[in-house]
């Protein structure tokens, strides 16, 4: 590809902040945003002693290292809490009428390492469950990447 990167560069940040309006994007967030677009899914790593750190930060909350990085996690967890929401904001593809459900999952990589978000249409009923192993599965909402969980494959 050929042209100005600046203007490439500053181009990317406003349609991320275009494509994920009402995330509230920052610059510690950025590009955890900009993984989803390429349904990678990104989260800040402490790049002197290794730990995982989500919402990200400018600093490591364990050895106080402003050298974060941002890394891909596996998508492989197991479902730490479980919330069924029957009202809510209007939101594209969410039926509260059926009980919409939410999950944070605990990610493999590290103890108290969760990312919240729903689970795939077809994901059984019956193991909707706090413990049920789950992988992350990419969905498209409002023509933007999203992950989400789908019951694990073994
Ligand atoms: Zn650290």
């Amino acid at each position: 590809m050929n042209g100005n990167s600046e203007e490439t560069d500053e181009e990317t940040d406003d349609v991320l902040i275009a494509r994920f309006a009402g995330n509230g994007i920052t610059r510690d967030s950025a590009d955890h945003f900009r993984g989803r677009l390429d349904r990678r899914l990104l989260m800040a790593r402490c790049a002197d002693c290794g730990r995982w750190q989500h919402p990200p930060r400018p600093m490591c909350p364990a050895c106080w290292s402003w050298n974060m990085t941002m890394d891909e996690v596996s998508g492989r967890g197991t479902i730490h809490l479980l919330m069924v929401l029957h009202q809510g904001p209007p939101a594209t593809g969410v039926d509260y009428s059926t009980g919409h459900p939410v999950v944070t999952v605990e990610l493999e990589e590290q103890r108290a390492l969760r990312f919240t978000s729903t689970v795939s249409d077809d994901f059984p009923a019956e193991d909707l469950a706090i413990g049920t192993a789950v992988e992350v599965e990419w969905i498209e909402r409002d023509g933007t990447p999203m992950p989400v969980f789908r019951k694990a494959a073994s």
